[in-house]
């Protein structure tokens, strides 16, 4: 489902940002690494996929 926008914080996960809170990718950031916002980063595909 659509949510707000969040990317991780760790330099070794990928450069994107994510807005749905099923993304797989984004489910794999730990809540420490969440942050919110877009971060400068590009949108997640599996995030465009979804709609
Ligand atoms: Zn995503």
């Amino acid at each position: 489902m659509k949510t707000r926008e969040y990317y991780s914080s760790n330099s070794s996960d990928p450069d994107v940002y994510h807005d749905h809170s099923d993304c797989p990718t984004g489910q794999q950031i730990p809540t420490r690494n969440k942050l919110y916002g877009r971060g400068g980063h590009v949108r997640c595909k599996q995030c465009i996929d979804k709609g």
